[in-house]
């Protein structure tokens, strides 16, 4: 039984591998049976089966283009990642049989909207959305029946009740305000009922009930908005790492899991690369003062990585202590440079450079300028490079006929290696000792940006340099 002064309520969001087979749910199962005995309320937040949203995706894609051959092996793929899993967990053969056929009926929802998509020749967002959102559907339905068949009573909730947002499809905003409201009336009795809702990740709806998706990765995000309306004490991210790390490990096998880190090095890491944590979640959280941790299903003895709120790292920063957080990569860009002597002094030259950009939906990672004003170099990733260098040129077609722009063009393939910490912000020669590390190395640096939010400094490598690079700036990382 929970102790008199257990605290109060404890959102916990588990990713797709850790519902995606019966070893890891099992893991799950457990998971919630002691976060239960610790906590008064348990909300559980769930990922689509690992690979189920990019099969949705992929089916549609292809019936888009009049390929509709595919969707019986994708339909029984579906029901067959789920029936396996229920086969082991739902001991009740009735029970299993009713989850099964409840998925089986998504599954089916999904052929018929398939075969619509194929008949039409395109997909809308719109579209793209009622079909993504069925993995969540699907999972949440058996997740729920899995802790019922352990005795654990529970009740799988469409997210599209509580979560209620605008009609962006593939990238809706939710409405604080509305989703607050909802959320509390639906989950708040369950809850005293001691039930443990599993709310679907990733989707919400318009107020209208149509479907939308948070974005790709998502679920993180629905966890995080509802652990702000509820609100939750806690928030927690079940995966399969043992939280944030130093590096990614694959390049740095001495890297290690941070015990912790700020919100804004959290920030810059999510978006300079590492996967752990969708960007968007974090936001609601920190404006709440609510908790956060990322831990691992596969390894649940482990801490993890927990948020704390900024300046608690940096500020007080001990002698021996880490300036340099982490090191991270993102491949696959090349730096657009626009140079000209014409370009000094004239306004708007940057304006117009980077309407033309977004005119091609590219979003720019990285942006320096010499003081000299003669150029402006930024990077995009590379696949956009032949539409961002002709959208740019029209954009800049007189002046490029006048010489006042000389050329705009576009490099190889580099790497942005950035290294977080907020460190960077209060100890004086932190970027002389990165520009000496990276010296040594012999490695060549392109381009230089400081993070616009203080606590990151990145720089342009050559892609084949980027391991070395990313090796190199580890070494720096103090533990
Ligand atoms: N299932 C969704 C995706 O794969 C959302 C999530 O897993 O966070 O993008
Ligand atoms: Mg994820």
């Amino acid at each position: 039984m929970q102790k008199e002064s257990a605290p109060q309520t404890l959102v916990m969001k588990f990713g797709g591998t850790s519902v995606g087979s019966s070893e890891a749910m099992a893991r799950v199962l457990q998971i919630v049976k002691d976060a239960r005995a610790g906590w008064r309320h348990v909300v559980l937040v769930a990922s689509a089966l690992s690979g189920v949203t990019n099969l949705l995706l992929e089916s549609a894609a292809a019936a888009a283009h009049g390929d509709s051959s595919q969707l019986p092996n994708a339909k029984q793929t579906l029901v067959a990642k789920h029936q396996s899993i229920a086969d082991i967990l739902i001991a009740d053969e009735t029970r299993r049989a009713a989850v099964m056929n409840e998925i089986d009926g998504l599954a089916r929802l999904f052929v018929e909207l398939c075969q619509a998509v194929s008949v039409l020749g395109e997909t809308t967002p719109r579209t793209l959305d009622a079909a993504a959102s069925l993995g969540e559907r699907m999972s949440v339905r058996l997740l729920a029946a899995v802790l019922e068949s352990a005795g654990i009573p529970s009740k799988y909730i469409e997210a599209g009740e509580i979560i209620i947002t605008d009609d962006h499809f593939q990238a809706a905003h939710p409405d604080f305000a509305l989703t607050t409201e909802r959320t509390r009336r639906i989950l708040l009795p369950l809850l005293e009922q001691g039930l443990t809702p599993v709310v679907t990740g990733f989707l919400g709806a318009t107020r209208e009930g149509i479907v939308t998706t948070l974005g790709r990765g998502g679920s993180d995000y629905s966890a995080g908005i509802l652990g702000a309306v509820l609100p939750a004490d806690e928030v927690w991210i079940w995966t399969d790492v043992d939280g944030i790390m130093t590096a990614d490990p694959r390049i740095v096998p001495d890297a290690q899991t941070l015990p912790q880190i700020s919100y804004s090095e959290i920030a810059e890491l999510a978006y300079f690369g590492a996967k752990v944590l969708h960007p968007k979640t974090i936001r609601p959280l920190v404006e709440a003062g609510i908790g956060l941790r990322i831990c691992n299903t596969f390894n649940p003895q482990h801490p993890g990585t927990r948020l704390v709120a900024n300046g608690k790292n940096g500020a007080k920063l001990q002698k021996g202590e880490q300036i340099i957080k982490a090191v991270t990569a993102i491949r696959q860009q090349r730096l657009v440079t626009i140079e000209g002597r014409g370009m000094l002094g004239v306004p708007g030259v940057a304006a117009r450079a980077f309407a033309a950009v977004a005119s091609t939906g590219t979003s720019v990672p990285l942006i320096t300028q010499a003081s000299s004003e003669q150029s402006i170099c930024f990077a995009i990733p590379s696949e956009a490079s032949p539409s961002v260098l002709s959208a740019l040129e029209k954009a800049f077609a007189l002046e490029l006929a006048q010489r006042d722009i000389d050329r705009i063009w576009a490099t190889e393939e580099v790497s942005i290696i950035t290294a977080v910490g907020e460190g960077t912000r209060y100890t004086p020669g932190v970027a002389g000792r990165i520009f000496t590390q990276l010296g040594s190395a012999e490695i060549n640096v392109l381009a230089v940006a400081h993070g616009s939010s203080d606590v990151s400094i990145s720089m342009v490598v050559n892609s084949a340099e980027t391991e070395k690079a990313v090796r190199a700036l580890h070494q720096l990382i103090i533990q």
